[in-house]
């Protein structure tokens, strides 16, 4: 018996490409998709064997648990090209580990790795025109696991789908962000889902984002469920904050999710010399901070936009703007993790990945 095995990855190419249909100089985030697509199938126990095949619509039974249920996770991961026409992934391991984390909290079967990095390299190299070069170009990765198995019955499936699309983006920038302090909803609760990367998670935040939205905010920073005292993430994103010279953000739970973005972020401002602090982040403290001018930033994480500076936040009837710095940690941040990404600079950590 050998324990090599050949991965048997079936490859369907799409007879014309819709690459020229494309304005690549106005992209709406993850609208466009590329012309492959990565698809694999679990039936009686086991993965079938891996596709990539022309991007397609699916066919599913209606009462497949996932529009029922929601047995649903997905990953969030980007492909940049340098000036050399490499394509670089960041972390994807971690990506990797995590979609199998989510998998195992919503009772669903783990993926294999090696289907997992020869499908999505496989899939990279053939679509490897839509990734742009350029600083802010990428191609966003959308890995993403289904429960396909007919029936409504309320019991996990036996059926799943693994699929990966791809969407060209170009650098995100959504606008001044101010954010509002959640005082009565909440994302997510104490042995819940929170650190899962669930579609479920997604659509409880639709709504209370939809009133922050109406009061002038774009995004809703969530607080701990039992008493709204402690700062969790923004939207959907991890959150920083900057008081005075420290910057400060929450340990991860099982509320939070466990952001690669976030422990990049925290792994750089530590080598550049910046006072990190990870623990609980009480709401009075940065509005008492705010309140005495020592409070310098706030920001979210997370691998659309790497990092999202904040202007302002409310909280109750009270609202505060942040100042405009011209040294913010989240500039530099930004940018020394950009460099890594788009091979600009030395990457000492070992966090690029070649595909
Ligand atoms: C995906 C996600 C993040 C960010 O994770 P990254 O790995 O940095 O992209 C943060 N919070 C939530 C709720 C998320 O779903």
């Amino acid at each position: 018996m050998s324990n090599t095995t050949t991965l048997q990855l079936e490859v369907e190419k799409a007879k014309t490409s819709k690459i020229n249909e494309v304005d690549f100089d106005n992209l709406a985030f993850g609208s466009v998709f590329t012309d492959h697509m990565f698809i694999c199938d679990y039936v009686n126990g086991e993965w079938k064997t891996p596709k990539i095949i022309p991007y397609q619509s699916l066919v599913i039974d209606p009462s497949a648990r996932v529009f029922h249920y929601g047995q649903a996770v997905f990953e969030g991961m980007k492909a940049y090209k340098d000036d050399n026409d490499q394509i670089w992934l960041f972390r994807p391991k971690d990506n990797f580990d995590r979609i199998n984390k989510s998998s195992k909290r919503m009772a669903m079967p783990e993926f294999p790795e090696e289907y997992f990095f020869e499908g999505l390299k496989t899939l990279l190299n053939l679509d490897k025109d839509w990734i742009k070069k350029g600083l802010g170009n990428s191609l966003y990765i959308r890995p993403f696991v289904i429960a396909s198995e007919p029936g409504v019955m309320a019991s996990p499936a036996e059926e799943y789908k693994f699929i990966i699309i791809c969407a060209p983006a170009q650098a995100y920038y959504g606008g001044e962000v101010r954010v509002k302090i959640a005082d009565h909803y909440s994302r997510a609760a104490s042995g819940g889902v929170g650190a899962a990367k669930t579609a479920g998670n997604y659509a409880a935040q639709f709504y209370p984002t939809k009133l922050a939205k109406e009061e002038g905010f774009q995004q809703v920073v969530w607080t701990d469920a039992n008493t709204h005292e402690y700062l969790e993430e923004a939207g959907t994103m991890n959150v920083f904050f900057r008081i005075g010279d420290k910057l400060l953000t929450a340990p991860t739970n099982d509320r939070i999710l466990d952001g690669i973005t976030r422990k990049s972020v925290i792994e750089i401002a530590k080598d550049k010399g910046i006072d990190v602090e990870i623990r609980p982040v009480k709401v009075n403290e940065i509005v008492e901070a705010a309140k005495k001018g020592n409070l310098k930033e706030i920001f979210g994480s997370g691998t659309a936009a790497v990092i999202t500076p904040v202007v302002g936040f409310g909280y109750k009837d009270k609202k505060w703007d942040l100042p405009k710095l011209t040294d913010a940690y989240s500039s530099v941040i930004k940018e020394a993790i950009l460099n890594i990404q788009y091979n600009k600079s030395e990457d000492k950590y070992g966090w690029r990945y070649k595909a």
